[in-house]
C-alpha cells in the first residue's frame, strides 16, 4: 500500500514496517517533546581532536556530537534521530541548540587558559541552506563571544549539484565571518574530486572507512595519501577521523596530516570528562 507523504512523495509499507512506522511515528512525538522542553533531553557530547602538525600531538580543542536520553524511549542515536529529525523539518531548532552550547562552552575553555581551543559543529545541510544561516552563526558568536576562528562547522557533500550554487554561496558568507568550514565524511558522498577545489572550505575529513584498514589495503592508503596532496596543493588541511588503532597512528605520521581524532585517543566524552582531562 502506497501513501502519499507529500507532493509527488509516496512511501511504501509492508506489514514488517508497520511496527518501524510505529516506532517512527514515537520517536516523532518524543522529540517534539523535547525540543518544547528546552531540548534539555539533548546533551552535548565533545570528541578531542588532536593536533598531529605540533611536535608533542596536543589537545586543539573537539568535536560537539549530539546525544538524546529520551525520557520514555531511553538513549537514541543520533544516526537513528538526525535524519528523522531533517526529514521531520525539526532539526533547526536542535541545531540551534548544539551550535549555541558548543560554542559558549568553547568561549569558556578560551577563558580557561586554552585560547587555541576550537569546536567543531556539524550542520545538516537543511541548517546550511537556511537563507540566514551565516546571520544566525554571526548572532551564535557575537551572543557568546566566542572567536570566529575557533568555530568550525562541519558540512556534508551529499547534496544534489544544483543545491551546489546556493551552498557555496552560504558558505562563502560563513567563512567572512572568520569561521573555518570543514567537508566532513569525505570520499562517501556524491560529489566529484573537482568540487572540493570550488569549495570554499579550509579542512577536509577522511572518513572512517578509509581509515579502517589502513595499512591493510593498498586502495584506502593510496587514498589518504592522495587526498593529502590534493589538499596541500589547494591550501587546506586534513583531518582524519575514526582512527582507533597504534598500527594506524605509526602510518598516519608518516602523512601530511594535521588533525586526528578517533577512539585511539578518546571517546566522545560528557563535558565534565573532557574538560577534567584537558581543562
Ligand atoms: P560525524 O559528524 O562523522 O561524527 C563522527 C562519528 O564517528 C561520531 O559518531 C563519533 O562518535 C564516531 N567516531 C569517532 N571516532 C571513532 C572511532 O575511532 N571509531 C568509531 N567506530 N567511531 C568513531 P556519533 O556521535 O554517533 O554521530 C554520528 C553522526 O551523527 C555524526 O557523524 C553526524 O553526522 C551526526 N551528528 C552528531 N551530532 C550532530 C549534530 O549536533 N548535528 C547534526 N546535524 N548531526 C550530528
Ligand atoms: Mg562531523
Ligand atoms: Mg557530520
Ligand atoms: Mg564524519
Amino acid at each position: 500500500e502506497a501513501k502519499a507523504t507529500g507532493k509527488n512523495r509516496y512511501v511504501f509499507y509492508t506489514a514488517e514496517e508497520e511496527g518501524s512506522a510505529f516506532k517512527r511515528l514515537d520517536l516523532e512525538k518524543n522529540m517534539r517533546n523535547a525540543i518544547v522542553n528546552a531540548c534539555n533531553e539533548f546533551e552535548v557530547y565533545y570528541q578531542p581532536i588532536v593536533d598531529v602538525s605540533k611536535p608533542d600531538h596536543p589537545c586543539m580543542g573537539a568535536e560537539a556530537l549530539i546525544r538524546w536520553n529520551c525520557e520514555s524511549l531511553g538513549f537514541i542515536s543520533p544516526t537513528e534521530f538526525i535524519p528523522l529529525a531533517e526529514y521531520l523539518g525539526l532539526i533547526n531548532p536542535i541545531g540551534d541548540h548544539v551550535l549555541l552550547q558548543s560554542c559558549r562552552r568553547c568561549k569558556h575553555w578560551n577563558d580557561s587558559g586554552h585560547p587555541e581551543y576550537k569546536v567543531n559543529v556539524n550542520l545538516s545541510v537543511v541548517q546550511l541552506l537556511r537563507n540566514d544561516m551565516a546571520e544566525r552563526v554571526k548572532n551564535v558568536l557575537q551572543r557568546t563571544g566566542l572567536n570566529p576562528g575557533n568555530l568550525t562547522l562541519e558540512v556534508t557533500e551529499s547534496l544534489a549539484i544544483n543545491d551546489m550554487t546556493r551552498m557555496k554561496r552560504i558558505l562563502g558568507q560563513i567563512k567572512e565571518l572568520g569561521v573555518w568550514v570543514a567537508l566532513d565524511d569525505f570520499g562517501t558522498g556524491y560529489s566529484s574530486l573537482n568540487h572540493i577545489r570550488e569549495m570554499p572550505i579550509d579542512v577536509i575529513k577522511i572518513d572512517r572507512c578509509f581509515i579502517e584498514d589502513l595499512g591493510n589495503d593498498e586502495f584506502s592508503d593510496a587514498f589518504v595519501r592522495i587526498v593529502c596532496e590534493l589538499a596541500s596543493v589547494i591550501g587546506m588541511k586534513v583531518c582524519v577521523e575514526g582512527m582507533e588503532h597504534e598500527r594506524q597512528y605509526e602510518i598516519l605520521k608518516k602523512m601530511q596530516i594535521h588533525m586526528i581524532q578517533g577512539f585511539y585517543f578518546d571517546k566522545p566524552m560528557k563535558v565534565e570528562d573532557f574538560e577534567k582531562k584537558y581543562l
